[in-house]
């Protein structure tokens, strides 16, 4: 991966629940200090970073004993509500190996679309980031559904990124990249090596 590392700037990185969890089965710690050793390398760089990190429904599946992901969106909420408080644990206690704090940040769309909800946000993150704590943001389940439903957080990932003026998202996932659809249920989806935004502009 060829990515600059601007010392000064802000990255929002994003980590899917599936770079979290072995196969499903909530968690696990070794993971999350994988990640965390990464984001702590580019810290000491002087990046600024914000993580927004899912995770809350496989943990709180793994400990309200749920085989599958239950289809139900209010069991799903209550899942996530469970599984929060040991995804925040573990990255705080991670976090603290290296002497460095965590903050829970949870969000919602429509936060980002009020004004001063927006504005609140984004003071709040631009002072945990001055004062050199690593953010973690998740959806706030309890509230809403559009990321337990749709997205698994990368739409919050980017709204994010513009909220805080970040320089790069990076969106971390078990899929190689960018692809013309969902792979899961289009075998014929391809992986897109390059797409800027004045693309979608041309294309429409
Ligand atoms: N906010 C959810 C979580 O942390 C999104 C991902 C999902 O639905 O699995 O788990």
């Amino acid at each position: 991966m060829n990515v600059e590392y601007d010392a000064g700037s802000t990255w929002v990185i994003k980590v899917g629940s599936s770079l979290l969890t072995n196969h499903g089965e909530g968690i696990d710690r070794s993971l999350v200090s994988g990640w965390v050793d990464d984001i702590v390398a580019l810290h000491r760089k002087g990046i600024r970073v914000v993580l927004v990190s899912s995770g809350a429904v496989a943990e709180g599946m793994q400990r309200l004993g749920f085989t599958r992901r239950p289809h139900s969106l209010q069991v799903l909420q209550a899942v996530a509500a469970v599984g929060q408080m040991r995804l925040v644990e573990m990255y705080e206690s991670s976090f603290q190996r290296h002497e460095l704090h965590t903050a829970q940040v949870l969000l919602t769309h429509d936060d980002l679309r009020s004004r001063e909800r927006y504005l609140n946000a984004r003071n709040t993150l631009k002072q945990l980031l001055s004062f050199d704590v690593v953010p973690v943001v998740n959806e706030n389940d309890t509230v809403v559904t559009d990321e337990i439903q749709f997205g698994d957080n990368d739409t919050l990932a980017a709204l994010v990124t513009n909220l805080i003026e970040a320089q790069t998202l990076l969106l971390l996932t078990d899929q190689p990249g960018l692809m013309t659809d969902n792979p899961s249920v289009n075998a014929n989806a391809e992986l897109v090596r390059l797409r800027r935004a004045s693309d979608l502009e041309r294309s429409e």
